[in-house]
């Protein structure tokens, strides 16, 4: 028996055999989530382009990215915090905002389970993107160990356009 089955293994393309296995994807299988997961926030391409601007929705939804010391949160450092441009999700507090000097928003870190991370091979790159875990709006990416004196050593890099400030008198407490 064991000797019959090695021989038809052995006589089986596995390529083949692999293309003709139906895709099975399972819930506990803990891939990493990708573009296609599906956000509690779900609005269909027509209704993001109603309520966000242009500029918002390129970045946002199809991934773009502001020239770098263009957006307007580059340089804030008032006490609040930033929420999700599309869907106003709390995502950072100011007091992990750090001026990284790159030209863009930094954060150290993300307020507890408000940020998806999934990797990213676009332009021949190894990045992590980051995207809002609520409505899956694209963020900007992630770093690690650049060395930046931070609790995290990591550097969220941010899209002023992706995020909304409110500041603490308006309800943006700090201490969420
Ligand atoms: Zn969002």
């Amino acid at each position: 028996m064991r000797r019959a089955l090695s021989t038809f293994l052995r006589s089986t393309p596995v390529r083949a055999t692999l293309r003709t296995t139906p895709a099975i994807t399972l819930p506990f299988m803990g891939s990493s989530p990708s573009s296609t997961m599906s956000y509690p926030h779900q609005k269909s391409e027509s209704e993001w382009r109603a309520v966000l601007s242009p500029e918002q929705f390129r970045i946002l939804r199809e991934k773009g990215t502001e020239r770098p010391g263009t957006g307007e949160y580059d340089k804030k450092m008032d006490p609040g915090v930033y929420t999700c441009a599309g869907c106003d999700a709390p995502l950072y507090k100011s007091t992990t905002k750090f001026n990284s000097g790159c030209g863009w928003p930094a954060f150290f870190e993300g307020i507890e389970g408000a940020i998806v991370r999934h990797e990213d091979n676009a332009w021949g790159m190894r990045r992590t993107e980051i995207v809002c875990a609520n409505c899956g709006g694209h963020l900007g990416h992630v770093f690690k160990g650049e060395g930046y004196k931070t609790p995290t050593d990591e550097r969220h890099c941010v899209n002023s356009v992706s995020l909304k400030f409110k500041d603490e008198s308006a309800g943006g407490k700090s201490e969420l």
